[in-house]
């Protein structure tokens, strides 16, 4: 059975770790997932952005996410930056344990209404809601701002209040995709210290992929073409850990793993065309960079239903 989302935060936020969400667009990813959380006996979160949703279909996923969560660890079906109401109350009707109410491209007032709505819709089933004050770089799948918009810590806190959301996710210098920074990465953890101060709630770090070297160089031996991206480095991580952040959201790493074994394993067997010989090694390396974010973030270990 799935587990909420909130029953996962709480946890963390108790005993001060952060759960890695991982988005999911099909079964080997979800796999990759899935095995890496047993392996490291952790709680995890698979979550689908309505860009995955539109991709495989909401009945697929819900049926990979609900074989997933028959697993020996707790497993919460999260919707990632939902921006539309009819495919949260899809979402939530379909059995999906978390919601996100991305409000933060709007006006503060409307934020605060269309999170509060997303909150009321949420209530009847049971499922907690997490939202977003500030905004965070970059693109990813529909969601995308050109520019950070740093969480104020007053704001934060008026915002908790006003909504009655059950995680927040902060902006504090990360941003969506493979390029995070043009110099050194750097998180504004004094930001995140004062809102940890006047927030009770478990804080949620959106863009945070490390975008390891090893991974891109691999890629591109391979023929990938992504100049030099920059992720946040696993020591940042950390620090935002220690400092308060409970869940971290993972997508690019996954998508970089996938990419550099797909093209590894096209390029050395060319004569090859089986999928689960294309798939399988992209599923492997998906897993161990998993497993590796799980040993960062805290989490491994902390698997209790
Ligand atoms: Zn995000």
């Amino acid at each position: 059975m799935l587990t909420k989302l909130q029953t996962i935060l709480k946890k963390a936020l108790r005993g001060h770790y952060a759960v890695g969400a991982f988005n999911i667009n099909n079964m080997e990813i979800c796999q990759a997932v899935i095995r890496a959380a047993v392996e490291k006996k952790s709680p995890v979160i698979i979550q689908t952005s309505e860009g995955a949703i539109s991709y495989a279909g909401l009945d697929y996923l819900k049926c990979i996410a609900e074989t997933a969560a028959k697993q020996k660890v707790p497993v919460a079906l999260h919707l990632d930056h939902g921006r539309d109401v009819s495919t949260v109350k899809k979402c939530l009707k379909a059995g999906w344990t978390g919601i996100m109410w991305d409000g933060s491209h709007l006006p503060w007032k409307d934020n605060v209404k269309t999170t509060k709505k997303a909150v009321k819709l949420s209530e009847k089933y049971g499922v907690g809601v997490e939202g977003e004050l500030g905004t965070i770089g970059g693109a990813e799948d529909k969601v995308s701002a050109r520019e950070i918009i740093y969480t104020d810590p007053d704001s934060a806190k008026e915002f908790v209040e006003k909504t009655g959301i059950s995680a927040l996710a902060v902006a504090i210098g990360t941003s969506h995709g493979a390029y995070k920074f043009s110099g050194k990465a750097k998180l504004d953890i004094h930001r995140l210290k004062e809102i940890r101060k006047r927030v009770k709630i478990p804080l949620v770090l959106h863009g945070a992929s490390g975008v390891p070297h090893w991974l891109i160089t691999q890629a591109a031996r391979y023929g990938a073409q992504l100049g030099k991206p920059e992720g946040v480095p696993d020591e940042q991580i950390r620090l935002a850990v220690k400092e308060g952040i409970n869940k971290i959201n993972t997508d690019t790493d996954l998508r970089l793993a996938f990419d550099a074994a797909v093209r590894k394993t096209l390029k050395e067997k060319p004569e090859d065309f089986d999928p689960r010989h294309i798939l399988g090694p992209a599923r492997d390396l998906m897993q161990k960079v998993a497993e590796h974010r799980m040993d960062v973030f805290g989490c491994a270990g902390k698997a209790k239903r």
